[in-house]
């Protein structure tokens, strides 16, 4: 597919992992001239919508997935034949690989011909057409800048002294940095630099909430499956329930996937014997290039996130995995959550909760193995949550959670988290 041509005169859906990342990455694909948005928010009616073309093997973000693409088809100014939804698709035993093929065929049965657009660098990008390594560029600074934001609301939004005031500092600034990301016909170089100044003046205004330092909110990591982690409808919004109750949510973000992909990619080559050629080359390049516009984007929160910081390399990661589950032998998420776990630990966090969708292979096994670090980490808690579309009461559960948090970090003070 070509998008000049097939998304002229279309509106392009992106799936909600977090609203944050879907806005951002709509932004990238408007200043490539694609009239792209988000997908409607999750509600019940997008469970109700998806529930009729589910066999129910789908995992939860399948179905949340599927219903609010749906949920597209009840707006009033719908025409499939200016629609167009934005999913990517994989090889492999997860079913993310079956959410395409899932959608094009529900499409297909209700005989509406919307497109759907699944960029892949196995194919170039070429379904974007020639804008493709612009957007890549551009999609990449969207994904960290949507990350800086949730992460300045995660550990504001605690210490604020008046409900509402970090959740309006943030969306405004997310409508600013998708102003700066959507700008037509500017260089890589004036993008970032307008990227930067609006990311600048997001800090400033994070700055001036008032905080309630008193507060003593309790570090808690978060890690688990991506979509269901950083979607707050998936999660039933636990990351607030938490706050309520006193804590302080360091979630894993999305670039750290990102990173993961791209390492994977250096050792697949190294393992085919091609340490040195072209493609290797090509993912050095991309590395430093990538690396280089985090740095910049990052600068203005260098204060603001102290101690928050991300690994300088994503094998530090995967090797406080390695004893537990090494990346050569288990892959994906479930590598990532355990050594994220790790790495929450020796930052001083004082648990860690893992978010996966009911029946996911990640959340899985990474259960089988976290009593093991536990029992290493002098008791270091850690809890898997699981979600399947059904609400229910986690108050009592995130109240003993938080507990058993406070006792460790009494009983280690002082002790230091290494
Ligand atoms: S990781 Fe699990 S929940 Fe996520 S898409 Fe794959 S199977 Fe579904």
């Amino acid at each position: 597919m070509d998008s000049e041509n097939h998304l002229k005169d279309r509106t392009l859906y992106i799936p909600q992992m977090s609203y944050e990342g879907a806005a951002c990455m709509a932004a990238a694909f408007r200043s490539i001239g694609i009239n792209a948005r988000p997908s409607p928010d999750g509600n019940e009616k997008t469970y109700e919508l998806a529930r009729k073309y589910l066999s129910g093997d789908e995992c939860l973000p399948e179905a949340i997935t599927l219903g609010n693409f749906l949920k597209v088809t009840e707006m009033p100014d719908y025409d499939p034949d200016k629609v167009a939804f934005m999913m990517p698709t994989s090889n492999g035993p997860c079913r993310f690989g079956h959410y395409l093929p899932l959608a094009r065929k529900v499409f297909r049965d209700r005989q509406e011909p919307v497109l759907f657009l699944s960029p892949s660098s196995k194919n170039g990008y070429k379904d974007i057409g020639r804008d493709a390594n612009e957007l890549v560029r551009t999609g990449w600074r969207a994904v960290v800048a949507s990350d800086i934001l949730r992460k300045m609301l995660h550990k504001t939004r605690p210490l604020e002294e008046s409900a509402g005031d970090t959740d309006r500092v943030f969306h405004k600034a997310l409508e600013q940095v998708c102003s700066a990301i959507e700008l037509q016909n500017i260089s890589h170089e004036q993008r970032l630099k307008s990227m930067i100044n609006a990311l600048t003046e997001a800090r400033d205004q994070f700055r001036k909430i008032p905080l309630d330092r008193s507060k003593k909110p309790l570090l808690i990591g978060m890690v688990g499956e991506i979509f269901c982690r950083l979607n707050t409808f998936s999660n039933d919004h636990l990351i607030r329930t938490i706050e309520r109750h006193g804590g302080q949510v360091w979630l894993s973000d999305v670039a750290e996937w990102v990173w993961y992909t791209n390492d994977e990619q250096v050792l697949n080559l190294s393992r085919e014997g091609k340490s040195i050629s072209f493609g290797m080359l090509g993912c050095k390049i991309r590395h430093a290039v990538m690396r280089r516009d985090e740095h910049r984007l990052l600068a203005p929160f260098h204060k603001d996130l102290k101690g928050w910081e991300e690994p300088g390399h994503i094998r530090q990661i995967l090797d406080l995995s390695r004893p537990y589950l090494p990346r050569e032998g288990s892959h994906g998420e479930m590598v990532l959550s355990v050594g994220k776990a790790l790495w929450y630990h020796q930052k001083g966090a004082a648990g860690v909760i893992d978010i996966s969708p009911f029946t996911c292979m990640n959340g899985i096994i990474c259960e089988t193995v976290y009593p093991r670090v536990t029992r290493d980490k002098n008791g270091f808690p850690i809890r898997i949550f699981y979600f399947d579309g059904l609400q229910a009461d986690m108050d009592g559960d995130i109240e003993i959670f938080l507990e058993l948090a406070r006792y460790y970090q009494q009983n280690n003070k002082g002790k230091g988290n290494g």
